[in-house]
């Protein structure tokens, strides 16, 4: 075991396996290793700043029927919403003033938010602030929309695969085309952003083989960022009675992706700290080193329900920008509020460069 971890601390990569022969042994000392390779990893790239981004959810609607999500089109149970242009950029101002210097627009596959409104909005944010990064998750679409999105301003975008194996990936999105999703990474890639992949954890039927594509398919791509959370089931879907993931399980896949993609930006997620109050923290400590507080409007937080019992969802943005940034240098990291580039996309000047 201990032979296997020294050979991914030194070649960042492992046959699948080798993979599967890791997560099937790694005893509780082993994970403390793994995790203070990690951790070391990522202060070799990126210090002990830890990236703030402004999540705004800007519409709940879904064309799409992911089993796994409380947005899907088949639950009738969700109060719809979409923000109007002029509050998605109210939510961007307060942002701002709250130091602020990368927002992701993140929502359903909401077609109403075509290639000109989507382009507009990131026009009019960029027009505003130019100093910022933008971020878009918004889907699947087409190489069209992501070029114009990426003219108008959009500097990276996040569409995670979901699972690297076709299978699982068949069983869970009726409707939708695994070689679609990748296609796009690979288009969005071409295109010039920071691309953002990644999987959720504990997906029922899913097992260490499919973790393991999951880790080399993330080696052989090489995103700029990578979302991993636990799978945590929703009521209202048909995944209810799951068992989801847990926070353990995912520590050890957000440690291995920062062994496998040394320099990627990998946030500790919402669904981390969701299923443990310190969850996030765990995550830093584990080679994470982004965190996406909520910006998006109180009145709409709770309807954003990918999954039940989000956190965050009561607070005003003021107080999770503190409340986070309480919970990063507790943990002995640093906040920076810049744009949060990937190593490879920063300008010479960008202050954050030097870890000296
Ligand atoms: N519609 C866009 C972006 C919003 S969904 C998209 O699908 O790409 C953002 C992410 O939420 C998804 O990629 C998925 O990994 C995650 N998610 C959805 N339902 C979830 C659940 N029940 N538990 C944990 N994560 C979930
Ligand atoms: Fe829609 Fe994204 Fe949820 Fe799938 S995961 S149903 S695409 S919001």
């Amino acid at each position: 075991m201990d032979e296997l971890l020294a050979k991914l601390h030194r070649t960042n990569c492992l046959t699948k396996d080798e993979i599967v022969e890791l997560l099937g042994g790694l005893t509780p000392e082993g994970r403390k290793t793994l995790y203070r390779f990690a951790d070391e990893t990522r202060q070799a790239h990126y210090g002990k700043d830890v990236f703030m981004r402004g999540l705004i959810e800007f519409s709940n609607i879904c064309k799409q029927d992911c089993l796994y999500c409380g947005l899907r089109r088949s639950n009738g149970g969700v109060d719809r919403y979409r923000l109007t242009e002029d509050e998605i950029l109210a939510c961007t101002d307060e942002g701002y003033a709250l130091g602020y210097r990368s927002f992701v627009l993140q929502s359903g596959e909401d077609f109403r938010f075509t290639e000109e409104v989507l382009s507009g909005i990131v026009r009019r944010i960029k027009e505003r602030y130019p100093d910022v990064a933008i971020t878009l998750s918004v889907g699947e679409r087409s190489e069209d929309f992501y070029r114009a999105l990426h003219e108008a301003g959009a500097d990276r975008y996040l569409l995670r695969h979901e699972t690297a194996s076709r299978s699982l990936y068949d069983s869970l999105h009726p409707g939708m085309s695994y070689d679609n999703r990748i296609e796009c990474l690979h288009t969005l890639k071409r295109i010039g952003y920071q691309v953002g992949a990644g999987f959720m954890v504990g997906l029922p039927g899913q097992t260490p083989e499919h973790l393991a594509e999951d880790l080399l398919f993330l080696h052989e791509l090489q995103p700029e960022m990578i979302g991993i959370g636990p799978f945590i089931p929703h009521s209202s879907t048909p995944l209810a009675g799951a068992a989801g993931g847990t926070v353990e399980d995912t520590l050890v896949m957000v440690a291995l992706a920062r062994l496998f993609v040394p320099a990627a930006m990998l946030p500790a997620t919402t669904a981390m700290g969701t299923l443990d109050p310190v969850g996030r923290e765990k995550a830093l400590k584990a080679g994470a080193n982004v965190v996406m507080p909520i910006l998006s409007p109180l009145a709409v937080r709770e309807k954003y329900a990918l999954y039940e019992n989000k956190i965050c969802t009561g607070d005003e943005s003021a107080h999770c920008r503190h409340c986070i940034e309480m919970r990063i240098v507790a943990s002995g990291y640093r906040i920076n509020l810049g744009r949060g580039d990937h190593v490879a996309f920063r300008e010479e000047t960008d202050p954050a460069v030097n870890f000296a």
